[in-house]
């Protein structure tokens, strides 16, 4: 019998759990080949980026290298980055490879599946903002999470020679941003330690800008309002109801004609879907690039094409939309690792149910904040401190037990631990 050709574009929260869950269950046999394709060699869980920005997680101790996984998991991983996709041949194609000094290393390639996943997750979303694409990093990969450690790890350098201020602006206070703010609060204070001794408190600025009358505007008024204190507290400069028109070289131009300087600046805002899909045109693909799925998150008007994770458009028959959340990724992963084995097996596809956890937010050291959703007659349940911190922790355990096990993942993270105990709590460089 012919090899069924499983093919998942995107290592993310969706798409390495997938590819670990189906490279667990077939990888030893020759029935079915599990390959997994990511522009990137190194997978970090995305809603640890903001950590990676400010450089207290590093890449080489928390980052999972695809190439070893895929080994120890049963897929094969494949570097490339999609750029077209041919439904009716099954094929999809991957741009050509050039290296850091833009030599051509690879070909563009054609890659032939059987079943296709699209798990590419999603971009920050300008809304077409002047200036935004052109000053500002979009906190939304690895690879923008580093270049602003840089350029951070820049401006202490000069800060620490010269106390001339520096004011960071982040546009965006939902998770993302409110996060980032507290990080990178936590961060000046520590870096004394590492012989930064000139720079204090007083010389970092760290404006949060946002839109919508409240902070974290998708989350219950308690848990705003709570972080909103953290954040006052610990002098972080919020701009509640304050929509950017511009961005320049100096800061933000805001709809009111004021400027908020800002020596670095971050988007953080919306969430669309990846630039590759605005040429899939025979994909429904809607104005925000993202890719239209059924209740089985098989892609609208194909059989044989999935998408899930930040990428897809899911509408459950009650009309509500799936939100572009780690959970979501990763609920989504479980039930179409279930659908593909049942068609495997000829059986029925189950449709997906999403189930809200509720909501937790890290505000660095000082707390987290967040809603839990408890049973039907309790609503959801407003958490905070350390146990909202623990909680927190925990989703990152949860994300790791799917890509290793629960026994694996454990080992793993105390593995992780020792090795960070004898390293910078900071990345310096
Ligand atoms: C800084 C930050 C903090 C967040 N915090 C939270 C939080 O606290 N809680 C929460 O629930 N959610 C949070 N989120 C959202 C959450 O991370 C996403 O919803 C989740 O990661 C989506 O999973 P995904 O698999 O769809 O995409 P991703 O996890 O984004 O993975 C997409 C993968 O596709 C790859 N890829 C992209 N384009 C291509 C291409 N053309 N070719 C090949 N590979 C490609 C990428 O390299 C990446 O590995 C946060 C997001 C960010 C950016």
């Amino acid at each position: 019998m012919a090899t069924t050709r499983i093919v998942i574009v995107g290592g993310g929260a969706a798409g390495l759990a997938l590819a670990s869950k189906l490279g667990r269950k077939y990888g030893s046999g020759d029935k079915v080949d599990v390959c997994l394709i990511d522009k990137s060699p190194i997978h970090i869980w995305k809603p640890k980026l903001h950590e990676v920005a400010v450089g207290v997680i590093d890449q080489s101790i928390e980052g999972l290298l695809y190439r070893d996984h895929g080994l120890k998991n049963g897929y094969r991983y494949i570097r490339g980055e999609l750029e077209s996709c041919d439904p009716a041949n099954k094929t999809i194609q991957l741009a050509a490879v050039n290296n850091d000094s833009g030599e051509l290393l690879l070909e563009p390639r054609q890659i032939q599946f059987d079943y296709l996943v699209f798990a590419l997750g999603g971009v920050s979303n300008s809304f077409n903002t002047k200036g935004a694409e052109q000053h500002c990093i979009f906190l939304d990969s690895l690879e923008k999470a580093n270049l602003f450690h840089q350029k951070l790890l820049d401006a202490l350098l000069q800060l620490n020679e010269t106390q001339e201020k520096v004011s960071i602006g982040i546009v965006g206070a939902g998770a993302t941003g409110v996060e980032l703010a507290a990080e990178l609060h936590h961060v000046i204070e520590s870096v004394k330690e590492y012989g930064y001794l000139n720079i204090s408190k007083q010389h970092l600025e760290v404006h949060l800008i946002e839109a919508s009358p409240k902070i974290l505007p998708q989350l219950p008024e308690r848990v705003s309002s709570r972080a909103q204190a953290v954040l006052d507290k610990i002098g972080i400069r919020l701009h509640i109801g304050v929509q950017v028109k511009e961005v320049t070289k100096e800061g933000f131009i805001t709809q009111d004609g004021n400027v908020i300087p800002a020596n670095l600046k971050v988007w953080a805002a919306g969430v669309k879907g990846p630039d590759a899909f605005a040429y899939f045109s025979e994909l429904p693909i809607t104005p925000r690039n993202q890719i239209e799925v059924d209740t089985c998150m098989r892609v609208k008007g194909q059989t044989d094409i999935y998408a899930l994770g930040d990428c897809a458009l899911l509408t459950l028959d009650s009309g509500k939309v799936i939100p572009p959340r780690a959970q979501a990724a990763s609920q989504m992963a479980d039930t179409l690792f279930d659908n593909i084995v049942n068609r495997l097996q000829g059986k029925d596809e189950k449709p997906f149910i999403y189930k809200d956890y509720g909501s937790l937010v890290s505000l660095s050291r000082f707390s987290a904040v967040g809603n839990l959703m408890g049973n039907l007659r309790s609503g959801s349940f407003f958490v905070e401190g350390h146990i909202a911190r623990m909680m927190y922790i925990s989703l990152y355990q949860r994300h790791l037990a799917s890509l290793y096990g629960w026994f694996s993942a454990i080992v793993y993270r105390v593995a992780q631990k020792l090795l960070k105990w004898h390293r910078p709590k900071l990345k310096l460089h």
